[in-house]
C-alpha cells in the first residue's frame, strides 16, 4: 500500500483505446469518492498526436512517468494510417521495456453465462524481451529477428509464477521449444529446472508448446498457472483469452517485481486498438474494466478490486453484453450495466 496519493497516469491511445477507457475513469472517481487517495494524469500519445506533431513518447515525458507516477492505466495503441506501428512501438514496447515491466499477468476466468464457466488460468508472459526486442536486419532474399533472453528477465517472471502457483496450489507449466530453440529457450528450462528444485510444494513441468497448445484445445481445465516467453505468452494468452469470451473481455496487469523506478506498473487490456470496430460503440469494455480491477489490487485496494470484479459479474449475470458476446450494448452501455452494480 502507497503511503502517499497513488498518480495514475492515464494513456487512452487509438482506436478502441479511448472508447473503453471511457468506462475505466469512472471507477477511478468511484473509488476516489470510497477514500482511496488517487491522482489521475491525462496524457495525449497516441496516433493523432504522432500525425500532429511527429512525437511518438518524447524523452522528457518518459522521464516524468518513470519518476513521477505509480502507475499507468491504458487503453490500446495502433493505427493504420502509420503501418509500421512506429508510434506504438516507440509508445508501448518502450514502457514496457524502459520500466522493466518483466512481469506480464494475463488472468483467464470466463464470466457468469459464458461456456467453461469454473476455469481458471493464469499465464505469466515476459513482456520485455526474447523475439520482442525489435533487434534483428532485413537484407535482399534474407530477414532476421533476434530473440534475446536474459537471465534476470527469465528469473524473476518464472519465480513470480512459482509463488502464484504455490499461492493458488495449482499446477506450473512452463511453454517453451528447447528442441529447436537450443540457446533462449534452454535458458528459460535451465532457470525453471532449478527453481523447480526450489519449490518441491509446486508441480511443475516444462511442455513443448505447439504439444500445449493442443492440450489446450483439447481440455484447458487440468491447467492453472502457465509461463511462457514474450512471443509464445503472447499466443498462449490470446488463445486463453477466447476461453473467456474472446478478446473483449481479458484483462492484463504488468509489473517490475525489483520495482527500479517509481512507475512499476501497468494495466491495459489484452486486446489491441481493434481498427475494424473502433469509434461504433462496439468495442467490449469488459477487459479494461477488469484491467482497472487487477491495478487496483496491485495497489493494496482489495476492496474495490473485489467489488469492480463482482460488478462485472453481476451485469454478465443479468443479461448484459456487448456485440462480441451476442449482446446488444454499446460500449457505454455496458459500462453503465457495470457500474449499475458497484456498491456506493
Ligand atoms: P495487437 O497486435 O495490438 O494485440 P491485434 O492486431 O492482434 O492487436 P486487436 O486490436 O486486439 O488486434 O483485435 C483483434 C480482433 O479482436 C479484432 O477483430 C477486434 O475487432 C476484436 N476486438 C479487439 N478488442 C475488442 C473489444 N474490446 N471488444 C470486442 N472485440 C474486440
Amino acid at each position: 500500500m502507497l503511503d502517499h496519493a497513488a498518480r495514475i497516469a492515464l494513456i487512452p491511445g487509438d482506436g478502441a483505446g479511448p472508447e473503453v477507457m471511457a468506462e475505466a475513469v469512472p471507477l477511478l472517481d468511484w473509488a476516489r469518492a470510497r477514500g482511496r487517495r488517487l491522482e489521475v494524469e491525462r496524457l495525449p500519445y497516441g496516433a493523432d498526436h504522432y500525425l500532429a506533431t511527429g512525437e511518438t513518447l518524447p524523452e522528457a515525458a518518459y522521464a516524468a512517468l518513470r519518476d513521477g507516477c505509480d502507475a499507468i492505466l491504458f487503453g490500446a495503441v495502433g493505427d493504420p494510417r502509420v503501418p509500421d506501428g512506429r508510434h506504438a512501438e516507440e509508445i508501448l514496447l518502450r514502457l514496457r521495456q524502459g520500466l522493466e515491466l518483466m512481469v506480464n499477468f494475463r488472468p483467464c476466468r470466463p464470466l457468469p453465462g459464458l461456456q467453461r464457466e469454473g476455469l481458471w488460468l493464469e499465464v505469466y508472459r515476459e513482456n520485455t524481451e526474447g523475439a520482442y526486442c525489435l533487434q534483428g536486419s532485413t537484407e535482399p532474399g534474407r530477414a532476421v529477428d533476434l530473440a534475446v533472453h536474459t537471465e534476470p528477465a527469465v528469473r524473476r517472471l518464472l519465480e513470480a509464477a512459482f509463488a502464484r502457483a504455490r499461492a493458488r496450489s495449482c499446477p506450473l507449466t512452463l511453454a517453451h521449444k528447447a528442441n529447436v530453440l537450443k540457446h533462449g529457450h534452454g535458458l528459460w528450462v535451465r532457470v525453471f529446472q532449478e527453481l523447480c528444485a526450489a519449490h518441491p510444494g509446486v508441480t511443475a513441468r516444462g511442455m513443448h508448446a505447439d504439444a500445449l497448445l493442443c492440450a489446450l484445445v483439447q481440455d484447458p481445465s487440468p491447467f492453472g498457472v502457465i509461463a511462457a516467453d514474450n512471443y509464445l505468452g503472447d499466443l498462449i494468452s490470446d488463445l486463453t483469452a477466447a476461453f473467456a469470451g474472446g478478446m473483449g473481455t481479458a484483462p492484463s496487469l504488468s509489473w517490475a517485481p525489483h520495482r527500479p523506478f517509481r512507475c512499476a506498473v501497468l494495466a491495459e487490456p489484452v486486446h489491441g486498438s481493434a481498427p475494424d470496430i473502433a469509434g461504433k460503440g462496439l468495442a467490449n469494455p469488459v477487459g479494461m474494466i477488469l484491467s482497472t480491477a487487477l491495478l487496483f489490487r496491485h495497489l493494496g485496494w482489495e476492496s474495490e478490486a473485489l467489488a469492480v470484479e463482482a460488478a462485472v459479474a453481476a451485469a454478465m449475470a443479468s443479461g448484459a453484453r456487448t456485440r462480441d458476446l451476442g449482446g446488444s450494448l454499446s460500449t457505454s452501455d455496458m459500462g453503465t450495466a457495470i457500474r449499475g452494480h458497484l456498491p456506493g
